[in-house]
């Protein structure tokens, strides 16, 4: 593995820090007091190729790597993770998986439109019932002719609220766990899919995070994507990549936590010296260091491994477990060393302690990272 960026690679993280400089950082605060970020980003996102960096540039993506997509997830989950999600959704989630699974006509329907902001995608597994067992799914699609028809309901979907396409998972089949499960791409505004924004969450204030209701919501036989009993799989693929999204957001986070640290003890002055000079707040600080090196390589790590072709899934677990839990670390690091001043919100540390806490919940828990990594150890199952 390459430790070294290629020139392309530097060129795009320059871009994306850039532009988290002048875009997001400015807003962050007042975007998470408002619970909404400004939905103008999407169109920016789009604009610079965000949305659309890993897929083909014949649906309007750019083509790139995985490592750039890591330094531009990286950059924006600096800036904000509510941006950054809006990216691992829609692009991580939803035009990764069109890319991989759908017909020609579905990669034609909403690849451009993804890639360049005009649509946006959400990812529809969790249920109010399931989470951590996504596979024992209640939501339920019927054949009915040429349509299915679909009822059942979502929960915690992020960009939930703003998707133009939902890339919901339902049961078709009657075998019960994953083997019966379908994936869909559902138009949001279809009859009968109605949403409600989940409001007070700790933190990724920013993002629209919603629960869907699907009453006998009918979609063509066509919108299935992949084959039909194939959905779990649809959706285990997906969330392989996505964990390494969520890592190098959390990248973000903690290298956020540290260049706030930093400048912040090197003006706190006490005892008559800046506080950068007492060896307990240095210990702090390079805790912090340490952690965002060592979930950084973590994650360029899977970023290798699928650019090059080779199995990532244990990979992506690791990475994620790691930068998650390390993101929380960094975070709660960093508001010790801003005192009082870290516990009010006119101060950065305390939005990204509760912006990283997420981390260690969504696209699988630490409790099942750790059990995935154990299976893979071991060639024993522990579910
Ligand atoms: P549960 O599965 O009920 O787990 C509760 C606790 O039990 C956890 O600590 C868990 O680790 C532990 N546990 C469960 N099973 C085991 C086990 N076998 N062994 C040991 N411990 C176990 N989902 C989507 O589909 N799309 C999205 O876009 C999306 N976005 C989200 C955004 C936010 C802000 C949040 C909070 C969640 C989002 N989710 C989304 C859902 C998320 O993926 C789930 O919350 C997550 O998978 C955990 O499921 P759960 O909340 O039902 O917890």
């Amino acid at each position: 593995m390459n430790l070294e960026l290629s020139a392309e690679q530097s060129a795009v993280k320059a871009l994306a820090r850039d532009f988290t400089d002048r875009e997001i950082t400015p807003h962050a605060a007042a975007w998470d007091r408002a619970e909404s970020v400004d939905r103008g980003i999407v169109k920016k996102l789009g604009a610079l190729g965000f949305l659309g960096l890993t897929i083909e540039e014949r649906y309007g993506g750019c083509g790139g790597d995985h490592l750039a997509y890591c330094l531009v997830t990286e950059e924006l989950g600096r800036g904000d993770s509510s941006v950054r999600g809006i990216v691992s959704v829609s692009l991580g989630l939803v035009a990764t998986s069109i890319a991989r699974w759908g017909s020609e006509e579905q990669k034609q329907e909403w690849l451009p439109r993804l890639t360049s902001g005009q649509a946006l995608g959400c990812f529809g597994l969790t249920e109010p019932g399931t989470g951590s067992d996504a596979a024992r799914l209640t939501t339920r699609a019927e054949r009915d002719g040429d349509t299915y028809v679909i009822t059942g309901s979502k929960m915690f979907i992020t960009n939930g609220t703003w998707a133009d396409v939902v890339l919901l998972f339902a049961r078709t089949g009657g075998e019960p766990g994953h083997r019966g499960i379908s994936a869909f791409l559902v138009p949001a505004d279809a009859p009968g899919l109605t949403r409600r924004e989940i409001h007070g969450k700790l933190g990724l204030r920013g993002q629209a995070t919603a629960e869907l209701a699907l009453d006998a919501v009918r979609v063509p036989a066509a919108a299935m994507l992949g084959p039909e009993g194939k959905g779990f799989s649809v959706a285990m693929a997906a969330l392989a990549k996505g964990r390494m999204s969520v890592a190098a957001g959390s990248v973000g986070i903690a290298q956020a936590c540290l260049e706030a640290a930093v400048a912040y003890a090197g003006q706190r002055e006490q005892f008559g010296a800046p506080i950068a000079g007492r060896q307990l707040v240095q210990e702090l600080l390079a805790d912090i260091a340490v952690d965002v090196d060592a979930a950084r390589l973590l994650t360029w790590r899977v970023a290798d491994h699928i650019d090059r072709g080779l199995p990532f899934a244990t990979e992506s677990s690791t990475a994620k477990l790691y930068a998650a839990e390390a993101a929380v670390r960094c975070a709660n690091n960093a508001l010790q060393v801003f005192g009082g001043y870290g516990y009010i919100d006119e101060y950065p540390a305390g939005k990204l302690l509760r912006d990283a806490r997420v981390m260690t919940l969504y696209e699988g828990t630490s409790q099942i990272h750790k059990l995935l990594i154990g299976r893979a150890l071991t060639g024993v199952s522990a579910f």
